[in-house]
């Protein structure tokens, strides 16, 4: 299966991120991906263009200047026709203004997202709650290690996923503000206020309700400093959970195994080399 990675732009090391999710999907032996880069921050983006008619994946690792309008219908296009989009880590962080992506996306974060940009959702009381009241959207609290719970064990992208695991150490995103159309949540995690965070169960890996579309948004993954100094991106549950979506994105089924390493409430587990074991 073929796919793009789009990068280029990113208040976050995108040199590294666009490298690991690359390494992790093709030396899974499933997927060949290409990468867009665009320009750099400031400069002219009319030429940068993604012919998304030769994709079944697109991996979204931008987080930049606004693409020019032709990139923009022809990724509402591709998106609209049923095409498979994963969003990753600080991808929710852009494009505040631009309405349809936001669609896309259920929840995002920063870049002046507020009350306007949807209500903040998280779940509470076994179900998926909107909260309308005011503020700032998007935030996280100190990295740590944090246990996943499971919030759907039927989805082709969990089947088989224990209910609950330790993610190693990284961001958490908490305070997400969008349209909120999550259509399954598949992981959440306690957000913990002596963390910084928001004392909420936040939503961190779901499928988005778009029409035909199949998205899959995974906010975490924070990149670090180089491949070797990376942990969260070499956790053997996100890139399982990059490696299912992937496959579930493209083909809308999951074919892959659960793997024999994938950590355990307890304990974290690590693919230093990005390579399933
Ligand atoms: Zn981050």
């Amino acid at each position: 299966m073929t796919g793009v990675i789009i990068t280029g732009q990113n208040n976050h090391n995108w040199p590294v991120s666009h490298v690991a999710l690359k390494k992790t999907l093709e030396n899974s032996g499933l997927f060949k991906m290409d990468v867009a880069v665009s320009p750099s921050a400031g400069k002219d983006m009319s030429a940068f263009t993604v012919d998304f008619s030769k994709y079944k994946l697109v991996v979204l690792d931008y987080n930049g200047d606004p693409w020019s309008d032709d990139m923009k219908a022809a990724f509402e296009e591709y998106v609209r026709n049923g095409g498979g989009v994963i969003v990753y880590h600080a991808a929710d962080n852009a494009f505040t203004e631009w309405d349809e992506f936001n669609k896309m996306i259920a929840l995002g974060g920063w870049g002046g997202r507020d009350e306007k940009s949807g209500p903040y959702v998280y779940w509470k009381d076994g179900a998926l709650y909107k909260d309308y009241s005011p503020g700032f959207g998007g935030s996280h609290g100190a990295r740590h290690e944090y246990v996943m719970n499971s919030r759907c064990n039927n989805h082709p992208v969990v089947e088989g996923l224990p209910a609950r695991w330790k993610h190693a150490t990284d961001e958490l995103y908490d305070r997400m503000r969008g349209p909120g159309n999550i259509k399954d949540l598949l992981y959440s995690a306690y957000s913990p206020e002596e963390k910084g965070g928001s004392g909420r169960e936040e939503p961190l890996v779901f499928t988005v309700d778009y029409g035909k579309a199949r998205i899959f948004h995974i906010m975490l993954g924070h990149a670090g400093d180089s491949l070797e100094d990376n942990v969260a991106m070499q956790c053997t549950g996100f890139q399982t959970l990059l490696l299912r979506g992937a496959e579930w994105c493209a083909k809308g089924k999951v074919t892959q195994k659960v793997p024999a390493d994938f950590p355990t409430e307890t304990e974290i587990s690590l693919r230093p080399d990005y390579r399933p074991r």
